[in-house]
Order: C-alpha cells, then sequence, then structure tokens
C-alpha cells in the first residue's frame, strides 16, 4: 500500500486524510498541539471557558462540506434555524428587519410586499447578475447600484463572503459563492454553524474517523524542509528528525501559503492577506433572546464594525471582517464600540437586558486569516499539480474558484488526492 504524507492537519489537510483513508496508509504531520489551523477551538483562560478562535458560518449549499460530515458522522453537530432567515439589525437607522429568503429559486422575497430589505429598489437585483457574469478583473464594487439593497445586504455579504473590501474585491469569487448558494434559491442558503465549537463539529469526528483507518496524526511536529531529487520529493525535515520517502511514497502540502512558499523555493502563492478579529464576551448566565434571534441563533449587523453576532449560552462572539481597517486600534477601544453595539441590537430582543458595564472579554485576531480576494491575488493560486510528481499542494489559497473558506479547503483538500491518482469526489483535470 502507498504510503501518503500530510503536512498541515487544517481543514485541506484533514479533507485529504478522509478521501485517503480507505486507500492508502496515511500520516498527517500538523505543527500545533491540535488539527484545526484557522478553524479551531481552544480553552480561553481569560474567559475560562471553551470559545472558537473566530465564528463560522456553512451554507447548506456547502455540498463538500456536507459530504465530509456526512462522512466523519458530524452533520448532526451542526445547528441553525433550517430555513433561510437572517435577523438583521442597521445601527445607522437603529432598524431591525429579517431577510427570509423565498425557498426556491424565484426571489419573491425581492418583490413590494415580500420579506425584503427595507428600502430596496428590485433594479439592485440587477447587482447579483453582473456578480454571476463578471470578469477575471472585475471589482465587486464596480458591479453594484447605489440603494439600500447594496448598503443593507450586498455589500455586507461580500465583506463576509470575500473578507476583503469591496473596492478591491473580485466580483468574480463572489459571483462564483453567488452561483453556487443564492442563485440555487433560498434553500440553498440556510445558514448553520457548530452547536458546540468548532474542534467538535469539523475537527475532532474527522480525526477519530481517521483513527478507525489506522491512519496516523501526528500533532506538534513541524515539517521544515522538503529534500528534492529527480523531480521527485525524497525525504522531509522535521522537528522530530529526518522521514526518508520511499519511492511510491507521495506528500500533500496542506500548509498556509507562505509555509508553502518557503518549503517549495519558486512556489507562486497569494501574497497578501487580511485579518479577521472575534470579540467574545463571558456574561454571568445565557443569553436568552425571543422570537427570530432565538431562531437563527445569530444577528447580522450593518452600520458599525460589528458584521455578526453569534449567541452560545453565556458567551456572545462578534466577528468583523477584512479587519485589516481596524488595526491601528487599541483593542480596548474596539472591545467598548464592540460591546454597546451589541446591546444595542439585542437589547430589545432579550428577556433582561445586557449589562452596561462590559462582561470580561477577549479579542482574538487572526492577523492573515485570509488571502486578500482580490482579481490580482486570486490569479496567483496555484493548482495542486507542482513540479514533483508525487507531491500534491492543498489549502484554502490554492486554485479553487472560491474564496477562503471551509468549502474552499476541503475541495482543495480533494483536488489534491485527484491529481495524485487517487479515488477522490473531486476529480481534477487541470494541469
Ligand atoms: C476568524 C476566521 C473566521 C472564518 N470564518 C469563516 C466562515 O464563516 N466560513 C467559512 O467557510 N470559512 C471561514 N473562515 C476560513 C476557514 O477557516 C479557512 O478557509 C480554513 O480553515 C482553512 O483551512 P486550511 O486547511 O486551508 O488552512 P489552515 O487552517 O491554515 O491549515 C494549515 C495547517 O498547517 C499547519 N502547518 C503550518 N506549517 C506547518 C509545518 N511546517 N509543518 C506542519 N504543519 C504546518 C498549521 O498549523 C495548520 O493547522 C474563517 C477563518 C478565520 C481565521
Amino acid at each position: 500500500m502507498s504510503h501518503v504524507h500530510i503536512i498541515g492537519g487544517g481543514l485541506a489537510g484533514l479533507s485529504a486524510a478522509i478521501e485517503l483513508a480507505a486507500q492508502a496508509r496515511v500520516t498527517v504531520y500538523e505543527a500545533g498541539p491540535a488539527c484545526g489551523g484557522r478553524a479551531r477551538s481552544f480553552h480561553d483562560r481569560s474567559l475560562e471557558t471553551r470559545i472558537d478562535n473566530g465564528n463560522h458560518l456553512i451554507l447548506s449549499s456547502n455540498e463538500l462540506t456536507f459530504r465530509y460530515l456526512d462522512l466523519i458522522g458530524a452533520r448532526h453537530t451542526l445547528t441553525g434555524p433550517g430555513l433561510p432567515i437572517f435577523p438583521y439589525y442597521d445601527l445607522e437607522d437603529s432598524l431591525a428587519w429579517t431577510l427570509r429568503l423565498s425557498k426556491g429559486k424565484i426571489p419573491f422575497w425581492a418583490f413590494p410586499g415580500g420579506r425584503r430589505v427595507p428600502g430596496m429598489k428590485v433594479a439592485e437585483l440587477g447587482a447579483l447578475l453582473r456578480f454571476l457574469r463578471a470578469g477575471e478583473d472585475t471589482t465587486v464594487e464596480s458591479c453594484l447600484s447605489s440603494g439600500e439593497l447594496s448598503r443593507r445586504l450586498l455589500v455586507p455579504f461580500a465583506i463576509s463572503v470575500l473578507n476583503t473590501d469591496i473596492h478591491t474585491g473580485s466580483a468574480k469569487l463572489l459571483g462564483n459563492v453567488i452561483r453556487k448558494s443564492l442563485a440555487k434559491g433560498g434553500m440553498a442558503c440556510c445558514p448553520w454553524f457548530p452547536a458546540v465549537g468548532l474542534s467538535e463539529t469539523l475537527i475532532d469526528p474527522a480525526v477519530a474517523y481517521l483513527s478507525r483507518f489506522h491512519a496516523e496524526v501526528r500533532t506538534g511536529i513541524r515539517v521544515s524542509a522538503v529534500e528534492q531529487k529527480n523531480g521527485r520529493a525524497v525525504a522531509l525535515e522535521t522537528s522530530e528528525g529526518r522521514i526518508e520517502l520511499g519511492p511510491e511514497d507521495q506528500v500533500i502540502m496542506a500548509v498556509p501559503g507562505p509555509v508553502a512558499q518557503s518549503l517549495l523555493p519558486g512556489l507562486t502563492a497569494p501574497n497578501a492577506f487580511e485579518s479577521i478579529a472575534n470579540a467574545h464576551f463571558r456574561l454571568p448566565s445565557p443569553v436568552r433572546a425571543r422570537g427570530v434571534v432565538a431562531q437563527a441563533g445569530f444577528v447580522g449587523l450593518v452600520g458599525g464594525i460589528s458584521e455578526w453576532i453569534f449567541l452560545k449560552g453565556d458567551v456572545l462572539s462578534v466577528t468583523v471582517s477584512a479587519a485589516n481597517r481596524y488595526a491601528d486600534r487599541k483593542s480596548s477601544e474596539l472591545l467598548a464600540t464592540i460591546w454597546s453595539e451589541i446591546r444595542r441590537a439585542l437589547d430589545p430582543v432579550l428577556s433582561q437586558p445586557l449589562p452596561v458595564a462590559m462582561p470580561p472579554s477577549r479579542l482574538i485576531w487572526e492577523k492573515r486569516a485570509t488571502f486578500a480576494a482580490t482579481p490580482t491575488q486570486d490569479q496567483l493560486r496555484p493548482g495542486p499539480r507542482t513540479d514533483l510528481v508525487n507531491l500534491a499542494l492543498a489549502g484554502d489559497w490554492t486554485a479553487t474558484g472560491l474564496p477562503s473558506t471551509i468549502e474552499g479547503s476541503i475541495q482543495s483538500g480533494l483536488q489534491a488526492v485527484s491529481a495524485l491518482g487517487y479515488r477522490s469526489a473531486v476529480v481534477y483535470t487541470g494541469s
């Protein structure tokens, strides 16, 4: 049986490992103390509770993600309203509304009398068609028309999906996401997120699945070099010594782009990044909401810094995407602003108002959360094949046609498996 060495135990590496577990001997080398990479849960000492590094939303259209969850037996660990509903609060206008997408393809929700975005004009929907038809160099901004649909929905949606501002964000990447979600109808847009934590949903069940197939997952081991000879990878230098590769052995490199470039000099990869900040607040008791906010488990915010508030028992977690723009602000200042935004948005739907004084809090900056999803950066993404016949690339930064997402990273792992000649749910046909 051939042996596939997978460098990196994030979602891309785990997706490849799961796909290969029944086809080859598999070893995963993960530098961190646990697998998960940018999608992980951990015990936070300052809040004295377990939190995720950042809130992650999965749409029902993410087919490869749901296939992965089914394989590892973890679909039931997701929670969500089961319907395409998104409660919103506009901080500029102090206005709450709920976007209820029509279940089918015809956007009845957008017509007058539907559950539409307040103040929107039907003509603004033309932007969706422009995203779907966008060329390589088109930016999000150039597809938008001005109006409340753009301000209250399309701009925040684009920033969340791309983690990049609308002036530079790629309309083509956004269009690819819309083609797989909104264009298929509301039921492709049901929001889901882990009921307990990212690791409990996406990582721990994957590691348990791999152990059932006797795949080895080695954490705390960093690969520092890949030795090459005659167009093949022949050895890995690691923090625990050298690993010689046999003539049939293969490698999937599923590390972040800059790490891959250091291991494979000359590799082209995205070189501009965007951060995501997540603010976590620990309350003395679980927060209980009413109505649609209780049903959804989250609220989208527009007109402020905060974008999404997730209600997780006694923890309120807020996402701020494309956060490079706030990099020079003090953490304490950002947390105070976010806390006041949370109170304004949530107090009207809570059985008990939130305390005025900010509770214990923690701000987590993921400085290189994603590559900057601009047309230029998108064109720097390599496919899975490399100059080494037995080494393939995976990672959300490789060419998947999607922005940096869970779906993209899982797809990239499957592409790498196919590129090495194994059976895979995604058949890679590129060069
Ligand atoms: C805060 C935040 C919020 C997000 N929200 C969403 C969301 O709502 N929806 C969504 O779909 N996506 C979201 N994403 C994106 C998603 O998390 C990523 O696309 C995905 O986790 C990337 O997985 P990956 O395996 O490609 O990379 P990574 O997770 O970066 O995995 C790479 C792994 O390689 C390991 N490694 C690095 N160097 C070495 C080495 N030398 N040797 C061995 N191992 C090494 C790392 O430790 C890491 O575990 C979010 C990301 C962040 C940061």
